[in-house]
Order: C-alpha cells, then sequence, then structure tokens
C-alpha cells in the first residue's frame, strides 16, 4: 500500500475531491510542462484552500479524517473554474438583441435597459439570476460593469458574496454622450466612486474595479478623476473598452484630437497599468501594442461579441509578440453566450480567420491561469497549487450524445479538450465548487 501522505489528517483536510484533474502551471506555449493531468487524482483542501493535489490511490480514502466531506467525480473531469475577464451584469436580459453595429446598439438597447437599474429591487433580481448563471456555466470569477447607478454595484456584490465569488465589478461613470439619466457630474461620479470603494473594494473576496464605459462618455475631467482614485487607493482595478469597433475609434479621434490614439486618451489620463482590463483592443496599431505590453494591462478578448456585432478580428498572435496579458471574455450581453466553452469555440474560429491556431491546452489556460495572470489574481486562484483559493468545477466530457460519440475516437487528452470546446456548453458543468463549497449542481 502506498504510503498515506500527511495532508489526509485532521490539521490539513476538511474535504476531499476524487476525480480526473486537469491544471496548468505555466503557460503551454511558454513551457514544456505547463500542466498537470491526473487520470485518478484526489484534490484535498482545507477551509477553501488547496492542501494537495495527487494521483489517487483508493485506500487513501479510507484514512479521510472523521467528519470530511468527501465529493466522488470519479469518471469526471475537474478543472480550475473559468474566468471571465469582461461582462456587464445588466445587460444580461437584452442579450442576442438582433441587428446593428456598436453605437447603434448601445443607443437602441444598452441605454434604455441600463436606466432600469436605478432600482434595488430589480438590480437584485438580474444580479441573481447573472450569478446563478455564471455558475450553471463554471465560471467563478468574472470582471463585470454595473450600470451607473450605485446601487447596481451594491446587487452585483451582494450576489457574489452569497455565492462566495471572487467577483470584480465598478459603477459605470458617463458624464456626456449618453441620455441625461444615464450621465452625472465627473465629480459626482468620483463621490459616488469613492464611497463604492470603501464599502466593497477588498471586502471579502470583492475587488473594486474604476469603470469609464469608453472615452467617448467620458469627459477629460471624468477620465483625469478615474487617474485619481487609482493613485488614492492601491490596489485598484480600471476597466473600460477600446478600439472596438471603426466608427467608434474615429469617433474618439474627433473627440480627442490632441491624442495619438484611442488608447493614448487612457494613457494620457494615468489609466493604463497593472490591474487595467481593455476589453477588445481589435483595432490597434504597433505603438498601442508596445505600450500595452510594456505597461502590464490586460486585454480581455471578446469573440462572441466581435463577430455579433461585427466588430472586427482580434489578433491573438499581436497581442503575444507584445507579451500583451490576455484574458477571454464572454462580454455579455453584446457576447452571445454566458458559457465559456463556447467563447472558446468562438475564439478559435476568429484565430483561424486570421491564420492563428488557438491550440486547445492554450485555450483552457487562458479561461484560468491565464486570466488569473492577466488579472494578477494568479497567487489566489487559477490551478491546484498548494495554498490556492479551491474554485473548481466539474465537467461531464459525455454530456450530450454527439459528445458521447465524438469522444468514442477522441484518444489523446488534446483531442478531447478540443472536442470539449468546440461541442461543449452549460450542459457539460456537472458542479461549481467556490472555495470548496459546492454552489451549484446539476444534479440538484
Ligand atoms: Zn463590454
Amino acid at each position: 500500500m502506498s504510503v498515506v501522505p500527511s495532508s489526509l489528517d485532521n490539521n490539513s483536510c476538511d474535504t476531499a475531491v476524487r476525480a480526473s484533474f486537469l491544471h496548468f502551471k505555466s503557460d503551454p506555449d511558454k513551457t514544456g510542462e505547463a500542466f498537470e493531468y491526473f487520470e485518478d487524482g484526489l484534490l484535498i483542501l482545507k477551509q477553501g484552500r488547496v492542501q494537495m493535489l495527487a494521483e489517487a490511490a483508493s485506500e487513501w480514502i479510507d484514512y479521510l479524517p472523521d467528519g470530511s466531506i468527501f465529493y466522488d467525480y470519479s469518471g469526471l473531469l475537474v478543472m480550475p473554474g473559468f474566468i471571465d475577464t469582461h461582462s456587464h451584469y445588466p445587460q444580461t436580459e437584452m442579450i442576442a438583441s438582433h441587428g446593428l453595429q456598436l453605437l447603434d446598439w448601445l443607443e437602441q438597447y444598452t441605454f434604455p435597459t441600463e436606466i432600469k437599474f436605478s432600482e434595488r429591487e430589480y438590480a437584485d433580481k438580474i444580479a441573481t439570476f447573472f450569478c446563478n448563471e455564471m455558475l450553471r456555466n463554471g465560471t467563478t470569477t468574472s470582471a463585470v460593469y454595473a450600470t451607473v447607478h450605485s446601487e447596481s454595484v451594491d446587487a452585483i456584490f451582494e450576489a457574489a458574496r452569497e455565492r462566495d465569488l471572487c467577483m470584480i465589478a465598478g459603477k459605470v461613470m458617463m458624464d456626456r454622450n449618453a441620455p441625461e439619466n444615464l450621465c452625472e457630474s465627473a465629480g459626482e461620479s468620483y463621490r459616488q466612486c469613492s464611497e463604492l470603494i470603501q464599502r466593497w473594494h477588498l471586502n471579502g473576496r470583492s475587488h473594486y474595479a474604476v469603470t469609464p464605459r469608453f472615452a467617448a462618455c467620458s469627459s477629460p475631467r471624468q477620465l483625469e478623476l478615474c487617474g485619481q482614485l487609482l493613485g488614492e487607493h492601491p490596489d485598484l482595478y480600471l476597466q473600460s473598452h477600446v478600439a472596438e469597433n471603426r466608427d467608434e475609434v474615429r469617433w474618439v479621434g474627433e473627440l480627442f484630437p490632441q491624442n495619438r490614439s484611442y488608447l493614448d486618451v487612457y494613457d494620457s489620463y494615468g489609466l493604463l497599468g497593472p490591474r487595467s482590463i481593455f476589453a477588445h483592443c481589435i483595432h490597434l496599431d504597433e505603438t498601442d501594442r508596445q505600450r500595452m505590453g510594456s505597461s502590464g494591462a490586460a486585454i480581455a478578448f471578446c469573440p462572441t461579441s466581435n463577430l455579433f456585432l461585427g466588430s472586427g478580428l482580434f489578433s491573438l498572435e499581436a497581442a503575444y509578440e507584445h507579451d500583451i496579458r490576455v484574458g477571454i471574455a464572454t462580454d455579455v450581453g453584446a457576447g452571445t453566450s454566458f458559457s465559456m466553452l463556447q467563447t472558446l469555440n468562438e475564439a478559435y474560429k476568429v484565430c483561424q480567420l486570421s491564420g492563428q491556431i488557438l491550440a486547445p491546452l492554450k485555450a483552457f489556460y487562458l479561461v484560468t491561469l491565464g486570466a488569473a495572470e492577466s488579472l494578477y489574481l494568479d497567487h489566489r486562484i487559477g490551478n491546484f497549487n498548494t495554498g490556492k483559493e479551491a474554485d473548481f468545477i466539474v465537467i461531464d466530457l459525455q454530456a450530450t450524445e454527439l459528445m458521447q460519440k465524438r469522444m468514442e475516437s477522441a484518444l489523446s487528452l488534446e483531442e478531447r479538450l478540443f472536442a470539449l470546446m468546440m461541442l461543449g456548453d452549460d450542459r457539460c458543468i456537472q458542479a461549481t465548487h467556490v472555495m470548496g463549497q459546492r454552489q451549484y449542481s446539476k444534479a440538484k
């Protein structure tokens, strides 16, 4: 019999999980030994943190301390929870609204929907639905936009806290070029953000993000105050949109004629740096990409949204040439799915159209450890290294009849992962655990 590891004692084990396990140690493009896979593995947790992941020995199960919880997911694949680096929870119910490109789409669908979030009760209802949908799709961390209403930020952080989710969120800031009842003065928005930061930033697993919607909706004064907030509070996030759509790029050029580029607008107000997340980044030039890479900011690549709004094809290769951190994102509600599996499916096709290949190991790295690195959260989440917060998901590779049929001839791990990202969706997610606790189970 194999030696029973010391992790299996009362001091270091209150929960054990048996399954197949896959997690990443580094970027598969950079190192050979980037991932660990255990066909029959055992994950040991204590108070929601990883103590050990190893090949399972059946007899160890008998040595689990009295009172510890044992999840037997034999035959299923456990991975770290997916991380969505960009989405808009208030747009949940307007997902799949037909037929327009970015600027008209904002005016016709987004702004009228977001106005409803001045009511706390309404915001709570949608925040609850959004967080449940995250869990149902195996997503355990999101970087989320609320609306301009402080109530909408409280609603999403409350819903996340109830489920113990590691969440990044912030109040959208707009003081021009949007309906009057979604705008406020730069000073008022600064004041409300300051209050929200006091209330939520680094409170449990909540992280606050200063969230100017995009340069066209903020005056120079508002962008200046965004920079001031970042200077006043350590470890804040900054999230915004950049270079998504050609008309948008042109418009921002007219509004900020003194700046070299759209990205340079944010840069000139001190908004580029570690923990800055910019969605889209499709129409960037060489200088912009160099600046993104050197600043430590991250790109949120939103394939379903970019295709849906006809915005263009993001170049993953160009981002890597400049050492830019990249995460993948749903961008709900311009994105068309809550599923990171479906999002990877579309990411693969966007790469194909640019003559680039998104290999399956790289793809799953990008929605777990890679995303955590892009958000500077890799010391806490993203894989099963000892001490990490145990957010993980249980995946059924045979969730549909078609997948069962396909898996019969998918012999290697890479082949199975590729079929998973092309054919999989929420039907594959059997359970979602947050800090070790099961927060969603398909069976129930
Ligand atoms: Zn967006």
